[in-house]
């Protein structure tokens, strides 16, 4: 369990809002903001945000997701995805306060990665993940006892996505599992089906908590089959799966997924095919596996980036991931055409929590000698959880 502080509260159990379940206001803190919230039509704004990082200096390191604001961007230190944010974080031991401009799970990683003097503060506390909120630490207990009722769990190595709150990535450490990003899933889940005899062998992965990077790791990386692949539901007893399809499955996928990338479809990769001759698809691994099949080119979001600095100038894209970052790109590279894939507007909502309002806040907050939304890990869960990231920093080529 997670401990998330409030101004000087004192530390308190405060569960982040679930996305689609009733309102909750006692742990929408970051709406609330004890009635301080500046207003958005607030002209200073930029204004209040340069001067309060500058009255802070170097105190305060300013993270910023590539899913972000281009409001919210303008202040970030560093912009990068949530690995290497929280990396950025631990590599910054004289910053005092670390605000992340991203979402709770990023914010628990740059906890656990960073000095016990250092603070890390998510302006808005409902900014969470629809993803990470699929696997509730309860859930993927239960099912856990569902695999060595079925007499499985012996042969099974957990594998946790980054994007997966601090007690999912304790619970993988706990039972000598390992967490993976988005670039280096190929690398984790070999390195998992080897402390059980191999890809080839008939040691099992469970996969928490996105479903489609799990498969589309497995299958189009490592060579297994989509029949090799089960899903376990948690609203279901035993995860709706057999003892028999259990004991067959090579990879369990926790059905999981991402609210943006999951929208995608093989029709849209066809539609711009159609609509724009010589387009290159791109897309993010959190996508369906029809959407990957389709796609010329795969990878994480830094992938996406990279590719895009490379490519030719007259050469035409179509991006499968978060709107903010393609625009982003679009805005960057105006000597190239770029397209987002889906014709629907698409951003991630949660991610779109953080604003300037929130920003603003969180800086004049700490100005004024107040840490707000701090978020902390509880001592057992980050021991466990670092167990498993550190896991992950130890395979090889990460
Ligand atoms: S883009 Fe998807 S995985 Fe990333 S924070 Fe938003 S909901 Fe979660």
């Amino acid at each position: 369990m997670s401990t998330l502080l409030h101004d000087f509260a004192e530390p308190q159990q405060s569960p982040l809002l679930l996305l689609g379940q009733n309102r909750d206001l006692d742990s929408e803190r970051g709406v609330e903001c004890t009635g301080e919230l500046p207003a958005p039509s607030d002209p200073n704004l930029v204004e209040r945000a340069r001067a309060a990082k500058e009255a802070l200096g170097d105190r305060v390191f300013v993270l910023g997701h590539h899913y972000q604001r281009d409001e919210v961007v303008q202040f970030a230190d560093v912009l990068g995805d949530s690995f290497k944010l929280a990396r950025e974080a631990a590599a910054r031991p004289d910053a005092e306060y670390v605000i992340f401009c991203g979402v709770h799970f990023m914010a628990e990683s740059a906890d656990i990665l960073t000095s016990d003097s250092q603070q890390v503060v998510l302006p808005d506390l409902a900014a969470g993940c629809s993803m990470a909120d699929m696997a509730a630490i309860d859930q993927v207990e239960d099912a856990w006892e569902s695999l060595e009722d079925a007499g499985v769990a012996d042969s099974v190595v957990p594998v946790t996505y980054m994007n997966s709150s601090a007690a999912i990535k304790a619970f993988t450490g706990r039972h000598g599992g390992t967490v993976c990003t988005s670039s280096n899933a190929e690398v984790a889940l070999r390195w998992a089906f080897d402390q059980v005899g191999g890809v080839h062998g008939t040691g099992k992965v469970l996969f928490l908590p996105d479903q489609h990077l799990g498969r589309n790791t497995a299958v189009e990386k490592l060579g297994l089959g989509l029949d090799d692949c089960v899903i376990f539901d948690p609203r279901k007893p035993q995860g709706g799966l057999t003892d028999a399809e259990l004991a067959d499955a090579r990879v369990i996928l926790w059905r999981g997924h991402c609210s943006v990338h999951g929208r995608f479809s093989a029709k849209n990769v066809a539609d711009i095919r159609a609509a724009v001759p010589g387009v290159q698809v791109i897309a993010h691994p959190e996508c369906r596996n029809e959407v990957i099949r389709a796609a010329d080119h795969v990878g994480s979001t830094e992938h996406i980036i990279q590719t895009l600095d490379a490519a030719e100038p007259g050469s035409a894209w179509a991006i499968g991931t978060e709107l903010n970052l393609v625009r982003r790109l679009a805005a960057a590279h105006p000597d190239k055409q770029v397209h987002y894939l889906d014709s629907t507007v698409c951003f991630c909502s949660t991610m779109n929590r953080i604003d300037l309002p929130h920003l603003v806040w969180a800086l004049e907050s700490l100005v004024a000698g107040r840490v707000v939304n701090r978020i902390v890990v509880d001592e057992d869960d980050a021991h466990w959880a670092r167990v498993a990231l550190d896991q992950m920093l130890a395979l090889p080529g990460i």
